[in-house]
């Protein structure tokens, strides 16, 4: 534990003269950054593949999505983070700054299901904004991490910047004892001991945790481009996402044509571990997991649900490989329709109409996505605003985590805080205020001490009362 004291310590002393540094110069680095992991794109698949099991596909939208947040913040955010007057405390003889600082040392703690997107996508935008980091990856994971930290020291940037330490549970709590900001990514359970572990040393932090994301599917939705759109939301990563789909709401009238399409395409899925990119669906994570993931279904179907696809554990293709599974006459009440299941699996529910799609969506303890299907945009639009979750995909799944223009995160037990955007920097930085004023006499200050009759004071009223009717003026 002295050893991640002293890493913090060594990331305290670099990010002095890293955050003086022009948002420029951080840039070329996260710049070279870019172009490197793309040149050693073989490297790093296989570098996430090797230790998650996952496909070569689901390998690439993490490098693609790391690439995207570096030339995003590129772009952006040396405007997110510029200087920016703002209105003086008296208009013409005042004139206010706001400025954003790096917090120092920010500690990441992540966990295994995208190893690489959210150690090194995180770690981005928190090194342009004049932080050192200090990583902490899932002790499942600890290879893709290491790999970034190598690419982004060969583009320049000073090994003491960016930091990582290895371990379980343990090492994140010392870190978060050490660092001046946390950013936790994994489960609600976990995420709210971090939370109070920061709160003990009152240190800001933002947490991404477990979502339960529903998709509704209204009865002029189409049916062909919902069912694919649910099987990537579903069974994308095997179904160890954040934002995956794991229950649907389904009007009536569809509900028997929608459950056949998702079913017959789910069987046609192609299972396996393969380099190649024509591998639709890998291993889970770990065979602890996926037994957790099957013991979930069985439970499921003992308790009346039927099976549609899949539902079986494959260790012919290895030792973790639970098929993609399709569920309905699923229990509202049952753990697999309210738990995080963080497995291919969704069930499918016949509702009677929007509003009680909508009430059984809100009905769950987080709030992270949600995915809405309909034939026009208006009614989706119009239920997007009833949803109780931090994003919503019309006409989509996951589309949410490549909009790097909007803020990511979740409400309710999916989290405080938010990637992504100009919150996704800023929430590296502390907004600090600068008032001037332009003359020299303290007049500010004095102002109200200069009141020593009733006569000044109805006149500043006055004053004050002029204020309210100037426009702009408030
Ligand atoms: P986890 O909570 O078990 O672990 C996450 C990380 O926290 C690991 O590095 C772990 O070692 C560390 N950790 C665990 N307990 C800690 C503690 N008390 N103090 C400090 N660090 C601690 O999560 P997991 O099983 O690795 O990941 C799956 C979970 O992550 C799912 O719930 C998933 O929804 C969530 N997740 C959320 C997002 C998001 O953006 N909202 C993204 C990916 C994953």
């Amino acid at each position: 534990m002295d050893e991640i004291a002293g890493l913090v310590e060594r990331a305290r002393g670099a990010q002095k003269g890293w955050g003086r540094l022009s948002f420029r110069e951080r840039g070329e680095i996260i710049r070279r950054f870019h172009d490197l992991a793309i040149d050693r794109s073989d490297a790093v698949l296989d570098a996430i593949q090797s230790e998650t099991g996952k496909s070569r596909r689901d390998a690439l939208a993490e490098l693609v999505t790391v690439a995207g947040t570096a030339r995003y913040y590129l772009a952006r955010g040396e405007r997110f983070l510029a200087a920016k007057r703002k209105r003086g405390a008296i208009p013409l003889l005042t004139h206010s700054i706001l400025d954003h600082r790096p917090h120092g040392v920010v500690g990441l703690i992540v966990p295994w299901n995208y190893p690489f997107l959210l150690s090194v996508g995180d770690a981005i935008p928190a090194l342009l904004a004049g932080n050192a980091v200090i990583l902490k990856p899932s002790d499942l994971t600890p290879l893709s991490a290491v790999l970034g930290k190598v690419l982004l020291e060969k583009s320049g940037l000073s090994p003491d910047l960016l930091g990582i330490v290895h371990g379980g549970a343990d090492a994140g709590a010392e870190l978060v004892r050490h660092v001046d900001y946390v950013g936790f990514t994994g489960s609600s359970a976990n995420g709210r001991r971090v939370a109070v572990a920061a709160a003990e040393r009152l240190i800001p932090f933002s947490l991404e945790l477990g979502g339960k994301n529903p998709m509704i599917i209204l009865k002029d939705a189409p049916l062909e481009q919902a069912a694919e759109g649910l099987l990537a939301g579903a069974f994308s990563n095997a179904g160890q996402t954040c934002i995956s789909i794991e229950r649907v709401y389904v009007e009536s009238p569809i509900f028997d044509r929608f459950a056949r399409l998702v079913a017959d395409r789910t069987t046609a899925l192609k299972l396996g571990w393969s380099r190649s990119f024509d591998i639709d669906v890998g291993s889970m994570i770990h065979p602890a997991h996926a037994s957790k993931v099957q013991e979930t279904i069985d439970a499921a179907v003992r308790g009346g649900a039927s099976v549609l696809a899949g539902a079986k554990r494959r260790p012919d293709l290895g030792p973790a490989f639970v098929e993609p599974t399709v569920l309905s006459h699923v229990d509202r009440r049952a753990p697999i329709a309210v738990e995080e299941t963080f497995g291919p699996v969704v069930s499918l529910h016949r509702v009677e109409s929007r509003d009680e799609a909508v009430t059984l969506a809100n009905d769950s303890q987080y709030g992270l996505n949600a995915s809405v299907w309909a034939g026009g945009a208006a009614p989706a639009l119009e239920i997007a605003r009833q949803l109780e979750v931090g994003s919503v995909a019309i006409n989509s799944t996951l589309m949410i985590y490549n909009a790097f223009d909007l803020p990511m995160g979740g409400i309710k037990h999916s989290g405080i805080g938010r990637r992504h955007a100009e919150h996704g920097i800023l929430r590296y930085t502390q907004a600090q205020s600068i008032v001037r004023s332009f003359e020299t006499g303290g007049g500010y200050d004095s102002m109200l001490g200069h009141v020593r009759s009733d006569r000044l004071a109805a006149a500043m009223l006055k004053m004050v009362r002029l204020w309210r009717r100037i426009p702009g003026i408030r």
